[in-house]
Formats: structure tokens, C-alpha cells, sequence
């Protein structure tokens, strides 16, 4: 019998590669990252079992108290930090993750920049888009975006596509086409965006990552974050 993380998972993936085949895409050219944040080991043992290995996290603290003994698991884990970063941090979240999805201003590009030098190794990375232009969200504004994919270049930093996340309760399709449009017009092949609401309408529209933590964990606690 399938645990019920294995159900969800399986599900998951149908509804993945129902919408790449309905947008003429290939449902291996999407990955899906499976956000563990607030969930414990026990959570997230099930999914390694049923063979996810992409996870996300939005803080680095969290993760680095729960990763080293689950990777120590399951050595072949990619591990994606998808939260804000401090430039303090920048350290320990370049040996910490494989993909860092949340670089949003100048100096965290400098700050990244600068621990991938030391480290020898640097995280795919994703610049995160403001997309709704919302004043709360972390992300750098549309109008930034060149100069800011222009000063990660200069300090020697990849960048494999963009990242975001539509304004709430309203239809997140137009943001992600613009999203989309963006991407293309950097010349970016990677677009993360589609979350448990709203990752089959992103497949649709050029989602290469969906981060997507509800429909596969359940509801979390909110107390928790
Ligand atoms: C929590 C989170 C998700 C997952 O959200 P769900 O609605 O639970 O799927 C995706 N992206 C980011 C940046 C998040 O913080």
C-alpha cells in the first residue's frame, strides 16, 4: 500500500504532465520542487522513499538544522532555498543549497558572489522578480531587472532564469506570461514559478520549476510558518 505522501506525489505528477502535454512540452523539462518547509524529517522521509528529490526551504536556519541528517540519507537530495536571504547569510546558504531562488538586489548579488568565490562553488540561482510590484514581497522591481542581471554578469555570478510569485486571490496567468516574457527577452532559460494553487496553469506557461508545498504535505501550520 502507497503512503499517503506517495498518493499525493503521484498526483502531483499526473496533473504535471497532464498540463505539459495539453502546452506541447515534455514533463521531464519540469521540475518539481517539493517545499518542505515547517515539515519535520518524518514529513519528508515518505517523499524520498516515493523518489522526489528536489526540495525547497524558505530559511536557511531550518534547513541547515534538518538537511545534514537527511541528505546523510539520501545523498543524491537537491536542496533549493526559495525564502528571502540575508547577505549575512550568503555563506552559509552557498554551502548549504544547490539553487538558491531569491536573489533580489545588489548587495546579495555582491554577497554571493563573493561566498561562491570562496567556496569554489557556486548554486544555481534565480533572480526573483517583483512581478505584482507589491510592496511587502521581496523581489527586485521589473524596471531593475537588467541592471541587476547585468551586475550579477559583472561579479562573475550565472544566472539560469527567474523567479516569482503573483499577487494572492487574483489570476496569477497574466504574471506568469509576463514572467515568461521577461525570462525571454534575458535570454534566461529558467522560470520558477506555480505554486500548490497554480503550478498547472505555470506548466502552461513555461514553469521549468514549480515549488509546490501543500498539495504534497498538507495544510501547514501556520504558527510555524
Ligand atoms: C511556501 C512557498 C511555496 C509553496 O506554497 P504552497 O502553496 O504550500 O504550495 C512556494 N514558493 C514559495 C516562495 C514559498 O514560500
Amino acid at each position: 500500500m502507497m503512503s499517503d505522501a506517495a498518493d499525493r506525489l503521484s498526483e502531483v505528477q499526473a496533473k504535471i504532465a497532464d498540463s505539459a502535454t495539453r502546452a506541447q512540452r515534455r514533463a521531464d523539462d519540469i521540475c518539481l520542487i517539493a517545499v518542505s518547509k515547517t515539515h519535520d524529517a518524518v514529513a519528508i522521509r515518505p517523499l524520498i522513499a516515493a523518489g522526489q528529490r528536489h526540495f525547497g526551504e524558505n530559511r536557511v536556519q531550518e534547513a541547515a538544522a534538518k538537511w545534514p541528517e537527511l541528505r546523510g540519507e539520501a545523498p543524491n537530495v537537491t536542496l533549493h532555498l526559495i525564502g528571502r536571504l540575508q547577505s549575512n547569510k550568503a555563506d552559509e546558504a552557498v554551502a548549504l543549497f544547490d539553487a538558491i531562488h531569491s536573489v533580489d538586489r545588489s548587495s546579495l548579488v555582491q554577497a554571493l558572489a563573493k561566498a561562491s568565490e570562496k567556496a569554489g562553488r557556486q548554486p544555481q540561482l534565480f533572480v526573483q522578480v517583483n512581478i505584482g510590484d507589491e510592496e511587502q514581497k521581496g523581489g527586485c522591481k521589473v524596471a531593475d531587472l537588467p541592471a541587476l542581471l547585468a551586475e550579477a554578469k559583472d561579479a562573475g555570478l550565472i544566472i539560469s532564469g527567474l523567479m516569482a510569485i503573483p499577487p494572492a486571490d487574483i489570476e496569477p496567468a497574466p504574471f506568469f506570461a509576463l514572467l515568461d516574457e521577461l525570462a525571454e527577452r534575458n535570454g534566461l532559460a529558467g522560470r520558477s514559478i506555480g505554486m500548490s494553487g497554480d503550478y498547472e496553469t505555470a506548466v502552461m506557461l513555461g514553469a521549468t520549476h514549480v515549488r509546490v508545498g501543500t498539495a504534497l504535505f498538507g495544510v501547514r501550520d501556520v504558527a510555524n510558518g
